[in-house]
């Protein structure tokens, strides 16, 4: 170990720009075993380990660097799947320069630990060598749980749950598991044939799937379920409420995404084969800077937009989507338009314009980011004949959605649960995810439902020993 001063910092190979934007595919390469092992050496065994304390998941992670540089690959993936339950997919597409990497003592000076990548490789390892196995084993609790939402915090809740003996049922709207796994992030971050592995693996260990079911009344899971998680994530897409929004071929970052993500799995898309949703040839503009809007970018770019432009109202240091992925767009021949924002769209029919207005800097708001306003007398025309709007999600109105008016919300619209036992208003309801925490990350999601889990069971528990005494 502490290699850091000898041994320089390096990713896995990544496809060049001019390649990767011709398929769908994941960009990075995956690490061969030596390459692993060597940057895994380069950790310097911190006695406070920065980058466990900023990993969500609060990761062993030197444990498991040191683990990976002497070979114990095994152990490796036991430590790391201990306090994950998705690591495949964090190692993917966590972060990491906001998370575990940009907390990492080396970082100023030397370069992180490339910490992501070496999770990623751990797990990969471990599914090829046969060490990643479904749930087995489990003593039967006799208890039934009911989760609505497939979303990582849905996912991880389950696996939890499972584990400790329950009877686990998962309902979905969607046809597939996965929530943004599955249809928001696109397949060059996160091949959906990680996600599928992942949910046969759940399915093989017992936990019930019920697809293509929309939940809209609590009361009908209260009657089967000795508890209930809502982990039904934010999808109410914000809007500007600008002139001429509702043209021809204005659209929402997360519909045109889904259909992306639907075509390459092969699924008939109406919208995509008629055009709607699909950039090819296009002038595309990007409202947005998030991670939805990277994603909107780079997969106009995969479908053949002639042109494609992101506009943002804030500047580059203070975009909130990943600056890896920012980089990764911009290799990939997108445009960003800093400190701009759109003022009105305008076509006959279909969108043919936007009208830009220049932004600047303010003072800092309440969440510690600057504001913006708008520079007097500062617009100029933009062509453009498709408009993603990605803008930011809101929470559906939950208490309409699951006849429930006795549900509480906080003042964003979110569900309001107890910090410790999660539970919700209602008894025996429980929540994690966005839909607590609002958009968020996959990794924080993961950390909810793991920890709803503990507190879903340790209240079942108790009521079922409280049962048994009286
Ligand atoms: P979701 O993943 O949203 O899952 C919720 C599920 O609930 C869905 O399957 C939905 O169909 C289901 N559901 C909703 N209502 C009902 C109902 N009434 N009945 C039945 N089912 C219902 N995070 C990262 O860490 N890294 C990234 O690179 C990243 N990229 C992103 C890209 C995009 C385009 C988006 C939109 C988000 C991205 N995120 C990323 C954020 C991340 O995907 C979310 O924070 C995470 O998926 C939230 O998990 P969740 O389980 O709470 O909800
Ligand atoms: Fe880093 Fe995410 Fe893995 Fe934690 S889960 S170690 S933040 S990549
Ligand atoms: Fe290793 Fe960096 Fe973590 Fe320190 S902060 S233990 S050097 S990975």
């Amino acid at each position: 170990m502490l290699k850091f001063t000898d041994t320089e910092q390096h990713y896995p190979d990544v496809k060049a720009a001019a390649k990767r934007k011709k398929d769908f595919d994941e960009i990075y390469a995956p690490f061969d075993p030596a390459e692993a092992a060597v940057q895994a050496e380069r950790c310097s065994q911190c006695g406070i380990p920065f980058c466990q304390i900023h990993c969500p998941l609060q990761n062993n992670i030197p444990d498991w660097l040191k683990l990976t540089a002497e070979g114990r690959l095994e152990e490796a993936y036991a430590m790391s799947s201990a306090t994950n339950t998705f690591p495949e997919i964090c190692g993917r597409i966590c972060p990491q320069d906001r998370l575990c990497e940009g907390n990492c003592v080396i970082e100023k000076g030397f370069g992180s630990v490339t910490i992501g990548s070496v999770e990623k490789y751990i797990t990969e390892t471990a599914f090829a060598s046969g060490w990643v196995k479904p749930i087995g084993g489990i003593s039967e609790s006799g208890l039934s749980v009911g989760i609505i939402g497939s979303g990582p915090a849905g996912l991880a809740a389950a696996d939890i749950l499972r584990r400790k003996g329950h009877d686990v049922h998962v309902y979905d709207r969607s046809d597939r598991a996965g929530g943004l796994l599955m249809y928001g992030i696109p397949n060059f971050k996160l091949e959906k044939e990680v996600v599928l592995r992942r949910y046969k693996l759940l399915k093989d260990g017992g936990i019930h799937f019920h697809l293509n079911k929309d939940i809209t009344d609590w009361a009908e899971l209260h009657e089967k379920h000795a508890a209930i998680l809502i982990a039904t994530g934010v999808y109410k897409s914000r809007e500007i409420e600008i002139p001429d929004y509702s043209l021809g071929g204005i659209v929402q970052g997360l519909t045109y995404l889904t259909a992306s993500n639907r075509k390459g799995l092969g699924d008939k898309v109406g919208e995509f084969d008629s055009g709607v949703m699909n950039a090819e040839g296009k002038e595309v503009v990007i409202i947005g800077g998030g991670d939805t809007a990277m994603d909107c970018v780079r997969t106009a770019v995969r479908q053949g937009a002639k042109k494609v432009t992101c506009l943002y109202r804030r500047d580059r240091a203070n975009m909130p989507g990943s600056a890896r992925e920012v980089k990764n767009a911009e290799e990939e021949g997108v445009q960003f338009v800093w400190l701009c924002a759109p003022k009105a769209f305008a076509g006959k029919k279909a969108v043919s314009q936007i009208l830009v207005q220049r932004m600047r800097l303010t003072t800092h708001d309440m969440s510690g980011r600057q504001s913006v306003v708008p520079v007097d007398g500062e617009t100029f025309p933009l062509a453009c004949d498709m408009a993603i709007k990605a803008l930011g999600f809101d929470a559906e109105d939950l208490p309409t959605m699951f006849n429930a008016p006795e549900l509480k919300l906080t003042k964003y619209g979110t569900l309001d649960i107890d910090s410790k036992t999660f539970m919700t208003s209602l008894p025996g309801v429980y929540a994690a995810g966005d839909i607590v925490r609002g958009a968020s990350l996959v990794v924080w999601a993961i950390r909810d439902g793991r920890d709803a889990a503990e507190a879903m069971h340790a209240h079942m528990m108790a009521a079922q020993r409280g049962k048994k005494a009286a």
